[in-house]
């Protein structure tokens, strides 16, 4: 079982279950919600994830029309998590609240087309332009 919680430790999480994905975005949105060149997430069953604490919710329109809901600490703010309707089902949940996130290792960049100059990423991985035409299932 995996666990995390946010920066103040009012909300916690617990994950059973692995990973379909893990993924660096460097969309616009995951710049503004992170306050940094990206965010990296790993996306699970949204059945596999039990999240508890006063939580916040900020729901917007994406890019390609979909509802993304981002889950956050309402105290402190940390990200802990975000679904998308285009992927109903699943929630990714921020790889720096995590304990023990180096037990996963990010596997595909999406929205490279994005990316700051600065905020260099790891060359071998599959970089996207966008988020690739992608199912959970469909491996990586
Ligand atoms: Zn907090
Ligand atoms: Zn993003």
């Amino acid at each position: 079982m995996r666990s995390g919680q946010c920066l103040c430790g009012a909300c916690t999480y617990e994950i059973d279950g692995e990973p379909v994905v893990v993924a660096h975005c460097h969309c616009l949105d995951c710049q503004r919600g992170s306050g940094a060149g990206h965010s990296t997430g790993a996306m699970f069953a949204e059945a596999d994830v039990r999240l508890s604490g006063v939580v916040s919710t900020y729901a917007m329109p994406s890019a390609a029309g979909n509802t993304v809901t981002r889950r956050f600490c309402g105290t402190c703010g940390s990200p802990l998590l975000a679904s998308n309707t285009g992927m109903a089902g699943f929630v990714t949940v921020s790889l720096g609240t995590m304990q023990a996130p180096d037990r996963l290792e990010p596997q595909v960049v999406v929205f490279a087309r994005s990316r700051r100059s600065w905020d260099r990423m790891d060359d071998r991985l599959p970089a996207y332009d966008a988020q690739p035409d992608w199912k959970p299932g469909d491996g990586v």
